[in-house]
């Protein structure tokens, strides 16, 4: 099947007490049993819930992967990833990260004896330098939040596999509507499911996506006893914005391009980062992994101030501005003091995170309104 059909179908069957062609919300905690241990599969919410399977298959589908597993928060997904592993393990990942899981890594997990190495992966090459007999996963983001590298993932899976480390990306950026790190040999895909996935700014949630049997058992493992599992309500809600995945994602990806070339030719805009343009430092990479280049773009604008970025930030009539992306409604953001706050300010600005930088989610509304708004906002 293929991608839109797999979104409306996948993981999902008729209800077959009722022929209800929605997925029941199964809001309960535990399931009766005929005598103990004798039940139909299902023996308490955390461990599994109908809903909340029924979207595992269908995640699973869509990053053609044979398993997922849905969390919490993305946060919770990206948390069990990193359970895995035993004070003395090693974890490389990348130097322009979600602010979220920079503050993961180094300020919960560092305390439990596993050392982060954040580098630039622009280049894979610099990953074989970091390896040592310790380490034992690669975890990228690719395109990056928020100045949109691109990181070649076919490239690091090779690195990832000669030296048996866990590969893990963070597709949350582009979706699995744009991106399957799966097929360019992933171990783990890991999904904000919060963000395109959910669609609709109503649900926070995370996935992750595999193959491995193994490694599906120990993170289940996991996921059923440290508990950031999702409920039914959320499950029910993230398999309904799923439906329209692959139509939304058309609509963000044309609204995309046409805000971001907007930006470039605007007198008071000074860089723009989106990876369609053809002089963007990985397009090549990015129109070999991903099928388009979706609605996230971040710009700077020429007066450095702080305050004259403030002052535009809150100038938007019909961006709003807010933390999160993926959603339906164009949001603007200021990573640096907002969702890339937890990072020192040397980190953030050696990769671009300056105060003059904002980030735009670009929404499904009409163009016109769009292009209309920043107009009016940078005068
Ligand atoms: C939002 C986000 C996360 C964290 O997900 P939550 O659902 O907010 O916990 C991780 N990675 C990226 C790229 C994100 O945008």
């Amino acid at each position: 099947m293929k991608f839109g059909t797999k979104a409306i179908h996948a993981g999902q069957e008729p209800d077959p007490s009722t022929g209800a062609i929605m997925t029941p919300i199964y809001q309960t905690s535990t399931y009766i049993q005929e005598s103990p241990g004798k039940h139909k599969g299902f023996a308490y919410a955390r461990g599994k819930n109908p809903t909340r399977v029924a979207l595992e298959k269908c995640l699973a589908e869509l990053e053609n992967a044979k398993h997922g597993l849905c969390f919490s928060s993305g946060m919770g997904a990206t948390d069990a990833v990193a359970k895995l592993l035993r004070p003395g393990d090693e974890v490389i990942t990348g130097d322009d990260l979600y602010g979220g899981t920079y503050r993961m890594f180094t300020k919960i997990f560092s305390n439990y004896g596993i050392k982060f190495h954040f580098i630039d992966l622009k280049n894979p090459a610099n990953i074989e330098k970091q390896i040592n007999p310790n380490t034992k996963l690669l975890w990228i983001e690719t395109p990056t939040n928020p100045t949109m590298q691109i990181i070649d993932i076919a490239a690091c899976s090779k690195i990832a596999k000669r030296h048996k480390l866990i590969f893990a990306v963070d597709n949350t950026f582009a979706s699995p509507y744009l991106q399957n790190p799966i097929d360019l040999g992933a171990d783990l895909v890991m999904h904000s499911v919060t963000k395109y996935l959910g669609g609709h700014s109503d649900v926070v949630m995370g996935a992750l996506c595999l193959n491995d049997d193994k490694l599906y058992e120990q993170l289940s493992f996991i996921l059923n006893s440290c508990g950031a599992n999702p409920g039914p309500m959320d499950s029910f809600l993230v398999l309904r914005g799923i439906k329209t995945l692959h139509v939304r994602m058309d609509r963000h990806c044309f609204n995309g391009r046409k805000v971001a070339e907007f930006l470039k030719d605007h007198p008071k805009v000074g860089k723009v980062y989106w990876p369609g343009f053809t002089d963007h430092p990985n397009h090549a990479v990015a129109k070999k992994q991903m099928r388009d280049f979706g609605g996230m773009i971040s710009f700077t604008t020429k007066n450095p101030a702080v305050e004259s970025t403030f002052k535009l930030a809150s100038s938007f009539k019909v961006f709003s501005l807010a933390e999160s992306l993926g959603g339906v409604e164009s949001l603007i953001n200021h990573p640096a003091t907002m969702t890339h706050a937890s990072i020192p300010k040397p980190d953030r600005e050696r990769v671009g995170v300056v105060d003059s930088l904002l980030r735009l989610s670009v929404g499904i509304e009409d163009i016109e309104d769009l292009i209309g708004d920043l107009k009016q906002a940078l005068g």
